[in-house]
């Protein structure tokens, strides 16, 4: 059973050429375009997924995204047709009335591993039946983010910015999602009214320290053109608003939403920065990187959110091919989150131990723009807080011992410290 989306909206792209790149290959990590290309090129793995499941539907068709919404993968009768599902995924999908909707598009369904059950993208994806079993440590809002929300949709907890949660309703849901209370409701679509817009839009207007609005979700980008350009028009529209962020998995889940017609008007709101949603190096597909390309010739800065999930990418090998490949594609990786005890989510969790060897493997390792922050954000509302491995190892007499990334020893004396009096900087000794 299919289910389709309010975000609809006549095609709005030419269709895509027919003559597309196939040498393109998943088997490396596709470079970013510089250029604007001509066509929305097609990947290997979706050629050839196309031409197994959807075979009379035009390339066209294929990359509209109203019809990758509309043909999602929803349930196990659909999911069946295209993997040799496993035990445990075919009882998890059995189980009636999800904790939370179950939507793979078919573009992200043709990177599945359709015989390997341990696949991280599957597993990103398909349910498992550990999600209902209850741990008294998980929540369903272990963020506390509804005590920071002066009105629905809205969460305030910083000084100057605020997280506006414009819809409930994403193309893909992952499993591990911190907002599992949020997505597939709002009647069928999942899409907030505007009403509920419009008080948010009225408690921003009405609070002026708010200087950065980071609009997210669901996600913001399966909202229509119109719907989506009304709203960042409102916001832009407030003076003391000067930064606008979008927080998105659709470059990796549905990059054919990318289409000019988006770009052309999010260009109209400048500065306006994004974070992308990235897992695992095979989302870095021809696809994603011309979706890349277009957001970042439109001069949106982009930056990545990924989630550190035990088995998927908890390993210092995939999140640097992840990194890396992101840098490519002109994204720079910007947080790495410890995966938030949200109610059904223990087989995802690594120990923070494992997230600092990751890091420590990181740092030094390869380019600095590669490396995000590390940050749990903290259960109860505390907002996210930074780890770093232990770079200071201690202090001997006046100097303090760090450790470089190689763990070889340096000492930094305290003489070098600079002691600044009124009128005068001092290089104390020497
Ligand atoms: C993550 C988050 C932000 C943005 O935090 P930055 O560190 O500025 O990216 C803002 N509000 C809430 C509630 C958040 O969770």
């Amino acid at each position: 059973m299919e289910e389709s989306s309010e975000a609809e909206e006549p095609p709005s792209e030419p269709p895509g050429s027919e003559t597309n790149d196939a040498s393109a290959s998943l088997r490396r990590i596709p470079r970013g375009s510089s250029r604007r290309s001509a066509s929305t090129p097609l990947s290997d793995n979706a050629k050839s997924f196309k031409k197994k499941h959807f075979p009379s539907v035009s390339l066209a068709l294929w990359n509209d995204w109203h019809w990758q919404v509309q043909h999602r993968f929803r349930s196990w009768n659909g999911l069946r047709r295209i993997m040799h599902l496993t035990d445990a995924e075919q009882a998890a999908l059995q189980i009636p009335s999800g904790r939370f909707p179950v939507a793979v598009t078919p573009y992200y369904a043709s990177l599945l591993d359709s015989e390997n059950g341990q696949d991280p993208l599957r597993r990103s994806v398909l349910p498992l039946s550990e999600e209902w079993v209850r741990h008294p440590e998980e929540s369903t809002d272990p963020l506390g983010e509804d005590k920071d929300s002066p009105v629905p949709g809205l969460v305030h907890r910083y000084p100057d910015r605020v997280l506006f949660l414009v819809t409930g309703f994403c193309s893909t849901y992952c499993r591990y999602c911190t907002r599992s209370w949020l997505v597939g409701r709002h009647g069928s679509g999942g899409h907030a009214s505007r009403r509920l817009w419009e008080r948010a839009l009225a408690y921003i207007q009405a609070t002026p320290a708010v200087r950065d609005v980071l609009i997210s979700g669901g996600d913001p980008l399966t909202l229509a053109d119109d719907a989506l350009g009304w709203l960042l028009d409102r916001l832009r529209a407030i003076r003391h608003v000067e930064v606008l962020r979008i927080g998105t998995k659709v470059p990796a889940v549905l990059p054919q939403r990318i289409t000019r017609d988006l770009v052309w008007l999010l260009r109209r709101d400048h500065p306006l920065w994004m974070s992308l949603h990235f897992t695992h190096p095979k989302e870095l597909t021809p696809e994603t990187a011309e979706a890349c390309a277009r957001l970042a010739d439109a001069g949106i800065p982009l930056g990545s959110q990924t989630v550190l999930l035990k088995g998927i990418n908890d390993d210092v090998t995939t999140l640097r091919a992840l990194f890396q490949g992101l840098l490519r594609l002109r994204v720079r990786p910007y947080y790495l989150y410890q995966c938030d005890p949200i109610n059904g989510s223990p087989h995802f969790r690594t120990t923070i131990a494992r997230g600092l060897e990751i890091m420590d493997g990181l740092r030094g390792h390869t380019s600095g723009y590669a490396v995000p922050s590390y940050v749990v954000d903290a259960p109860g509302g505390g907002g996210k807080i930074p780890l770093l491995p232990d770079y200071v190892q201690g202090v001997d007499g006046e100097d303090l011992i760090l450790r470089n990334y190689e763990h070889r020893l340096f000492r930094y004396p305290k003489a070098f410290e600079v002691v600044s009096g009124p009128g005068r900087v001092v290089h104390k000794a020497f």
